[in-house]
């Protein structure tokens, strides 16, 4: 059974476009079959392109990074060898897997880019010494546990795609190519080896083949990542559901947890705290408690003890908002000294927010969402942000703006302290659980299939690349592995 190829790691998490199907394999020339000689699972890459593209691209490079290939399609098959070995040297199969790769143009434009997409290129139910019965399984999976090679001859276990124009071209992520270096410096680009460990992991079985838009699941059996996808609202996993209840947990933020018993017990060494917004203070009314925020990649992480203040708005619109995009007025200038400054999204850059009310004083700032949706982060960078920010949604903001209706110039009665919840792993449920990517609007190629976005250190399996990713699938640093091994690896 040939699945649809449905995970994708994005360059920017709104991409979406159409979801892929398997393409029959148009070249089955073997070029690489290399592997480390410690691994525990032997990896073999299958180079699906045709002469003269992808891996046989002759274009004459410098070496970068640690990898001595002197073509471009040297390169990368350099850069693929090293994600297979860490995978091969983590994995325990006594079957070769087998990956069919290619550098092919995939979805683009000028700001944002799939880099890559990956699956089990076919899915097996009730082979010899399957687990589970009636349950599909990614085919490199159901050979490791069966002892044998079950693929259908002459097809890979996995097939990849990678975006063979990403950064070559005005209309694909200009100026942020891929990095094919092994060593982690790639500056501005796109460091290949932590999008193949990511692809890889799909093919893996880092996916559901259930349909996640519409909860069928493929012959009316379910997947084995089903036995761990769990509504946490209902408490009942996707092989409990019906497609109805599947499709509607999928679109549910913050709806679907990981109930895997070897997950669940690595979140305590992986992840950290989560940051909170602390509300309180006589004015704060119905206001008043924590709430989960979306953390800024500028200015100082939140920390304990908190950044505590008076929260003052900043108004400088007619229709009262506040966007701080220019340099703040005397009066709210006024408002925001010595105090945690409330400002709205839009306009301009969330740097450029922070920087005007740390000018007029404030030591730290919320900026409240100005359209509906679920809790999401502050980009940018600027190295002379020195105070905390953090966004909340724009349901959030409401609710702490009627509580600051009434104030004096220097203040409202309504305190904010910027800290973090001990008691709260980020990107977790109430029961210590980690959390799917589930966003209220469907994302095709990157709904559930990957963690969530709110995991604190960013996680390999995301559903879009982070900086901050290490060549780690392992706790403590990261949290595949484990999942894999939850579904039998
Ligand atoms: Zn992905």
């Amino acid at each position: 059974m040939k699945p649809a190829e449905t995970s994708r790691l994005q360059r920017l998490a709104n991409t979406a476009a159409g979801v892929g199907v398997v393409l029959a394999l148009a070249c089955g020339a073997l070029a690489v079959a290399a592997s480390s000689a410690h691994a525990a699972a032997a990896i073999v890459i299958v180079n699906l392109n045709e002469p003269g593209v992808g891996f046989n691209d002759p274009t004459p490079v410098p070496p970068v990074g640690g990898n001595a290939g002197t073509t471009l399609g040297q390169q990368r098959l350099i850069a693929f060898q090293r994600a297979a070995d860490i995978w091969g040297g983590t994995l325990d199969s006594s079957v070769p897997i087998r990956i069919g790769a290619s550098f092919e143009p995939l979805s683009c434009n000028a700001t944002s880019a799939v880099l890559g997409s990956a699956g089990a290129y076919e899915i097996f139910s009730d082979f010899q010494n399957a687990p589970r019965a009636n349950t599909w399984y990614p085919s490199a999976l159901a050979s490791k546990l069966a002892g044998t090679d079950v693929a259908t001859p002459g097809t890979p276990h996995i097939r990849a795609r990678f975006n063979s124009r990403l950064g070559l071209f005005p209309d694909c992520l200009p100026g942020g190519g891929f990095y094919l270096g092994l060593d982690r410096n790639f500056g501005d680009g796109i460091d290949l080896v932590t999008v193949l460990l990511h692809e890889f992991a799909h093919g893996l079985g880092f996916q559901t083949f259930t349909d996640d838009e519409t909860g069928e699941q493929i012959e009316n059996l379910p997947s084995i990542w089903d036995y761990y996808l769990l509504d946490n609202r209902l408490n009942r996993t996707w092989v409990e559901l019906t497609p109805a209840q599947r499709a509607t947990s999928a679109v549910t933020w913050r709806g679907l947890s990981w109930n895997g018993p070897i997950v669940t017990a690595n979140v305590p060494r992986v992840l950290d705290p989560s940051s909170n917004l602390a509300v309180s203070g006589g004015a704060a009314g119905g206001a008043a408690g924590d709430y989960q925020v979306g953390d800024a990649t500028f200015g100082p992480p939140l920390s304990n003890p908190p950044v505590r203040g008076q929260l003052m708005p900043v108004v400088d619109q007619t229709n009262g908002t506040g966007l701080a995009c220019t340099p703040l007025n005397r009066l709210n200038a006024l408002a925001v000294r010595g105090n945690v400054a409330l400002v709205d999204r839009g306009s301009c850059d969330f740097v450029v927010k922070a920087a005007n009310v740390q000018a007029a004083g404030a030591i730290g700032m919320v900026v409240a969402d100005n359209q509906p949706g679920d809790v999401a982060g502050l980009s940018g960078n600027d190295p002379s942000i020195a105070i905390p920010s953090v966004r909340v949604t724009q349901a959030d903001g409401a609710r702490i703006k009627a509580a600051l209706q009434r104030r004096s110039r220097t203040q409202s009665g309504v305190v904010a302290s910027l800290g973090l919840n001990t008691t709260r792993l980020a990107g977790t449920d109430a029961q210590g659980r980690i959390l799917l990517y589930t966003p209220s609007i469907y994302s095709p190629g990157s709904t559930v299939s990957h963690y969530t976005t709110e995991a604190k250190p960013n996680q390999l399996m995301e559903p879009s690349i982070n900086d901050d990713l290490t060549h780690e699938v392992t706790p403590p640093r990261d949290l595949t592995f484990p999942l894999l091994q939850d579904i039998g690896w």
